[in-house]
């Protein structure tokens, strides 16, 4: 017997993983992603246990390790000053989690995922593809597949809308599309060298300051440090600019003036700045159409601000894996992906942006915050995160 057939459309982080899942259960994967080549955009990437866990099944936690960096600590320090708020520490994250807290650059994430793709003979990648069209039969679904000028067919036992922020997948199943938050992430790697000492620790930082927030890492062993600073802002991109476009730092040197010199030396240092518009959108009530499944961004748009937008597609694509080798019926598989991740995924989205909210108080409301984050102290804010990280409840295992 023929093993079942999938058709994957994108493959960014969660394509990629969804076709792991899926071959190492002995399917067959079509990926088709619409890029000519995939390009490393986007630097630093925390991966939380949920996901981490995931990745170590696959084998890929172990190609990772090398350029992966297990921060110590996550530290919150207020703008104003410097003063660390809150610091929660990590390295026992593994045995609390089940599974190591890592951050890593994407595209090392990337190039790990594609060397396993290499050795799996039941994946095939076509780049410079885009599922332009598709429509759900009894048996299989129907693909089209725009290539440059030309139009092909392509057919599957089910298709898999991995095709991000913008999906064409999500816009054809007449989902709402999320929408620019007015926030934009800029984003920068700086040569640790450059950077002042108390920024090089092996640390996650998070500096809380008015209507904007940064985000520091160090990657690849200490040698750069990610950047993010996160501020709201007008953005009019040009189409061709649309998701990366240059930063003018002097934006950034304005808006961040009245922070900690710490900071500011920081984001000094960085070389040059790209930046790109933040999504969101409420939780759509439906991720699947009869053989049709959305996963990822294009299934559940969010916020950075848990860093989570990697971690749920992993989530979703571990839960493809589980629910679609099981030999059941594929619409039945499929609403129990659904089942098992919608809820899970909408939380996370929602969290996303209340924690948005936190992050940029100002005023008395930021000093009750910061108090608040005080007498909390670490151990009773890691325990916040325990519905998140524990690696049990990722595939939908919730309490
Ligand atoms: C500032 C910032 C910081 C972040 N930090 C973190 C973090 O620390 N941890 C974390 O977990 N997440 C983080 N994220 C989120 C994370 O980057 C995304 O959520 C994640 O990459 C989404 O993966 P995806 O596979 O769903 O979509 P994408 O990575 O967007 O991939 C979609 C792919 O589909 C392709 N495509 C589009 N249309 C078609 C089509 N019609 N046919 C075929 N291919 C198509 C695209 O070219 C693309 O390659 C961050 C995001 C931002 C903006």
């Amino acid at each position: 017997m023929n093993p079942p057939h999938a058709v994957i459309a994108g493959a960014g982080i969660g394509g990629l993983c969804a076709s792991l899942c899926l071959a190492r259960g002995g399917w067959r994967v079509s990926l088709y992603e619409k890029a000519n080549v995939l390009e490393a955009t986007g630097a630093g990437l925390q991966l939380s246990p949920n996901a981490s866990a995931i990745l170590g099944r696959l084998g890929v936690i172990e190609r990772l390790t090398p350029f992966a960096l297990r921060p110590k600590a996550v530290r919150i320090r207020r703008a104003r000053d410097g003063a660390t708020l809150a610091l929660m520490p990590l390295d026992d994250a593994e045995r609390r989690w089940g599974a190591p807290y890592l951050v890593v650059h994407r595209a090392d994430l990337q190039r790990a995922l594609l060397e396993a793709i290499a050795r799996e003979s039941s994946i095939r990648l076509q780049m410079g593809a885009a599922v332009a069209g598709f429509a759900s039969g009894e048996n299989s679904v129907a693909i089209a597949i725009a290539q440059g000028a030309v139009r092909l067919k392509a057919a599957g036992d089910c298709l898999i809308g991995a095709d991000g922020v913008r999906s064409f997948v999500r816009q054809r199943l007449g989902a709402d599309s999320a929408k620019f938050s007015g926030w934009t992430a800029w984003r920068a790697t700086v040569d640790a060298a450059r950077a002042p000492p108390a920024m090089r620790r092996e640390e996650t930082t998070l500096w809380l300051g008015r209507n904007a927030h940064l985000v520091h890492y160090p990657l690849r062993g200490g040698a750069v440090i990610n950047v993010v600073a996160i501020v709201d802002e007008v953005f009019r991109p040009d189409g061709a600019d649309f998701w990366s476009s240059l930063g003018e730092p002097g934006f950034l040197g304005a808006r961040f003036s009245g922070w900690d010199e710490a900071a500011r030396d920081l984001l000094g240092a960085a070389p040059d700045w790209r930046k790109s518009p933040l999504f969101d959108c409420n939780p759509i009530a439906s991720w699947v159409a009869g053989r049709v499944a959305l996963m990822g961004d294009a299934a559940h748009p969010m916020l950075p601000f848990l860093a989570q937008g990697a971690a749920q597609a992993i989530e979703d694509a571990g839960a493809l894996g589980e629910v679609l080798t099981r030999g059941q019926n594929i619409e039945t598989s499929l609403r129990a992906y659904q089942e098992a991740r919608r809820p899970r995924a909408a939380r996370v989205q929602r969290e996303s942006r209340r924690q948005a909210k936190i992050y940029h108080l100002a005023g008395p409301a930021a000093l009750l915050r910061d108090m608040a984050l005080r007498a909390l102290g670490g151990q009773k804010m890691l325990a916040r995160f325990d519905w998140l990280y524990d690696a049990h409840h990722a595939n939908g295992h919730e309490d």
